[in-house]
């Protein structure tokens, strides 16, 4: 079974193609800055061992035309993989916002379409691309079932002590405010994977999973059921990130409107946009913040302090939640990436069971490992996530009635 994994952002579709029976991946791409003059599309192709790459650098006017030409390549001489485009069984899409009603991949069919559009309302920004990716789909691969894994699926299962806010109850009931969680394809692959590696049923297992990519969330899962997570009603709340402020009072707003005459979209694009690590030190990418703080640049040192602490106090809160601890997991660019990040999250913590191992901390990444020492009450682990192999196996088990 082949199958295509696809993540249609506002002017970009980010793609994956697998082949299930070999469990290998076939190719991968990106094409960006759709609808504008300059866009670009980067394909890469595995064969035979080999990585062959191909690309356009032209216009590409909208989304039916950046797939149509996603499949030139994945037909194309030389870095082709299928021969026809109806080789590919399936696709699996990225949908960000399944609100209530998706709690598992599903199938798409108009009620389906009709139910992500009603949820347009909770992710403005991401479920309207996604659709447009879901027709376009459908369009160049009628033959083809397509299947839509929601982001939010996973932290369904949280209960309401932890999913509500504190807010008069009817802005739940009528305008669904509450918590919903983001990244749940990651948290739920990385917990799957943890229990694999660490051999046992993922159904006795409390794990924490700590996301910190671009974007970052913790989830605590317990027996492979998220109970809670960082992400709100948005992807704002919850840890520091890149660019956005995570947890902050919410009267902050208010504050900045009268303080400094800041309107709504000033605010939004100040927490969203020009805050977090590139508010703390004016650099959003990890890297350059390890570095500049190496270097002796005093604000990078205090965000990275100020990054790890959140972190701290989540592991500290969600310890609690779940009552006991088998895994604190690490994953994303920077959780895998980062060693010195793990380290400050877990610094001080030796009283709670949670220690990291210097040396197999600092070891290169080959899948899922331990970090913690010998014998710890709590295993730390770097376990690398793969949403875009989640998407394809869930598709593939949604195709084959559950299995
Ligand atoms: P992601 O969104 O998962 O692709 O993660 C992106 C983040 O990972 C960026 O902040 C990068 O700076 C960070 N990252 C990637 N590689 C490293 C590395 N070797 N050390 C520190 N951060 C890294």
């Amino acid at each position: 079974m082949r199958i295509l994994v696809i993540n249609t952002g506002s002017s970009s579709i980010k793609y994956q193609l697998f082949d299930m029976e070999r469990a290998v991946i076939l190719a991968s791409g990106l094409a960006e800055r759709i609808g504008e003059e300059q866009s670009s599309l980067r394909h890469k192709a595995f064969i035979d061992g080999q990585e062959r790459l191909g690309q356009y650098d032209r216009a590409i006017a909208d989304h039916h035309q950046g797939l149509d030409l996603i499949v030139e390549l994945l037909t194309a001489p030389g870095v082709g993989v299928i021969t026809h485009k109806s080789d590919i069984d399936a696709v699996g899409h990225r949908v960000v916002h399944g609100g209530e009603r998706f709690k598992a991949p599903c199938l798409i069919d108009e009620a389906v379409i009709a139910a992500i559009e009603e949820n347009a309302a909770l992710a403005p920004l991401h479920n309207p691309p996604n659709l447009v990716g879901v027709r376009v789909a459908r369009q160049i691969f009628p033959q083809a079932a397509q299947v839509a894994v929601f982001d939010t699926a996973f932290h369904q299962t949280i209960p309401a002590e932890a999913f509500l806010y504190a807010l008069p109850y009817e802005l739940y009931q009528k305008h669904r405010v509450r918590r919903y969680g983001f990244h749940g394809t990651s948290h739920w692959y990385v917990t799957e994977q943890t229990a694999l590696f660490l051999g046992r049923p993922v159904e006795e297992l409390d794990i924490i999973t700590v996301h910190l990519g671009n974007g970052a969330s913790m989830a605590a899962v317990r027996g492979g059921r998220c109970i809670d997570t960082t992400m709100g009603l948005t992807p704002l709340e919850g840890l520091v990130m890149g660019t956005r402020s995570g947890d902050v009072d919410p009267a902050l707003p208010f504050f900045l409107a009268d303080q400094l005459g800041l309107g709504l979209k000033d605010i939004d694009r100040l927490l969203n946009k020009e805050s977090g690590l590139k508010g703390l030190c004016g650099h959003n990418d990890m890297r350059q913040v390890i570095e500049a703080s190496h270097n002796g640049d005093e604000k990078a040192a205090t965000a990275l302090a100020v990054y790890a602490y959140r972190i701290k106090k989540y592991i500290g809160a969600y310890l609690a939640a779940l009552g006991r601890l088998d895994a604190l997991v690490f994953t994303a660019g920077i959780g895998e990436n980062a060693p010195q990040v793990r380290e400050l999250c877990c610094r001080g913590l030796e009283g709670l069971g949670i220690a990291i191992d210097p040396a197999r901390n600092l070891a290169p990444n080959h899948g899922p490992r331990l970090i913690s020492p010998e014998g710890a009450l709590v295993q730390v682990l770097v376990t690398p996530t793969n949403e875009e192999l989640k998407i394809a196996q869930e598709t593939r088990k949604l195709l084959n009635g559950g299995r």
